[in-house]
């Protein structure tokens, strides 16, 4: 059932032992989102813990309570009297979905979210979850500290590519202002999270010399296999370098985390990409999805140029 935002902060006000999760292979909005809704409900005298199925990034050390994220393991069962989902649909949250009974409040931003949960707090406009959050604060009447701004500040701005992407609104800018004035360091946060091993400017390196480029040049994309990603982890951001190629509106790049496991990420500069994402299970933003494909490198390579060649024909 889908709820407003007020309706949305009278159901965590109304428990003590909350329970916070997002998505597996977390990315800067979901564990800032998580954090700084954990640090909210904290000042609200409310009993919270995070757990996050997947390790979370050292780059994000940089967050208030960073050493608090708790990951789930097999048979765990955790008590809570609400699992409160941000950034994701309950599909993705991995072993936490067993490891908490409770009741679930989802708060999201992605168009493609899933309806699942008991209730629903859903803004497609939203940048990031954690712009969400920051209004969710503010209708809880909770005086936004230094803590709450450092992990909701990392959500707005990873999300929106530092501001620059599409889904950058004046909301956006509005409450990326509001986050400053409560302490937010933006420099701190930014340095943080683009500093790199030198082994993986190497990495990104090998992996740049693998990108094709397809459809007339409208689609790029980076295939990693197995057998490559075993040589050479792959790096963050790399469907980054891919997207800014010239002429390229779909990007995409696929690695193969486990053998016949590929993980795909996609990015557009005007296609609804979701429309790719969905037909695998996925889900996304228009310019931004991701999706998982049973496959092999190869055949999984193979389905997805498919459906991209598909969608490309649609939008002629
Ligand atoms: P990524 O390429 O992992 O950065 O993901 C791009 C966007 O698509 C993010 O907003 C993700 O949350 C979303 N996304 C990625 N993978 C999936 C998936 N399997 N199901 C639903 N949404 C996804
Ligand atoms: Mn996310
Ligand atoms: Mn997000």
């Amino acid at each position: 059932m889908q709820i407003s935002l007020k309706e949305t902060a009278a159901v965590l006000k109304s428990v003590q032992r909350i329970v916070i999760t997002s998505h597996v292979n977390p990315d800067g909005d979901a564990i800032g989102s998580s954090l700084g809704l954990m640090h909210a409900l904290r000042a609200l005298g409310k009993e919270v813990q995070v757990f996050i199925d997947d390790d979370i990034p050292a780059a994000f050390s940089v967050l208030p309570g960073y050493e608090l994220i708790g990951k789930p393991v097999e048979g765990q069962s955790i008590p809570a009297d609400l699992l409160v989902a941000v950034d994701v649909s309950l599909d993705r949250i991995g072993l936490v979905k067993e490891a908490v009974t409770a009741p679930t409040l989802n708060i999201d931003h992605h168009i493609t979210n899933d309806g699942q949960a008991d209730k629903l707090y859903l803004d497609g406009t939203a940048a990031a979850t954690a712009e969400i959050i920051y209004h969710l604060i503010e209708e809880l009447g909770v005086t936004c500290d230094k803590d709450m701004a450092m992990c909701l500040y990392t959500g707005l701005a990873t999300d929106t590519g530092w501001f620059r992407f599409s889904n950058t609104t004046p909301d956006t800018m509005r409450t990326a202002a509001d986050l400053l004035a409560c302490g937010a360091v933006p420099n701190v946060i930014s340095e943080s999270l683009e500093q790199r091993p030198y082994e993986e400017v190497q990495n990104l390196a090998a992996a740049m010399q693998k990108i094709e480029l397809l459809a007339d040049g409208k689609v790029a994309g980076i295939c990693l296999d197995y057998a490559a990603l075993q040589e050479h982890e792959a790096p963050e951001g790399l469907i980054g370098m891919v997207r800014v190629i010239e002429g390229v509106d779909i990007a995409f790049t696929l690695k193969e985390k486990e053998p016949g496991l590929c993980r795909v990420s996609l990015r557009s500069k005007g296609i609804d990409v979701t429309k790719i994402a969905l037909q695998f299970g996925g889900g996304g933003h228009v310019r931004a999805a991701g999706c998982s494909i049973e496959k092999n490198c190869v055949e999984a390579r193979a389905d997805l140029l498919k459906v991209i060649m598909q969608v490309l024909e649609e939008e002629k």
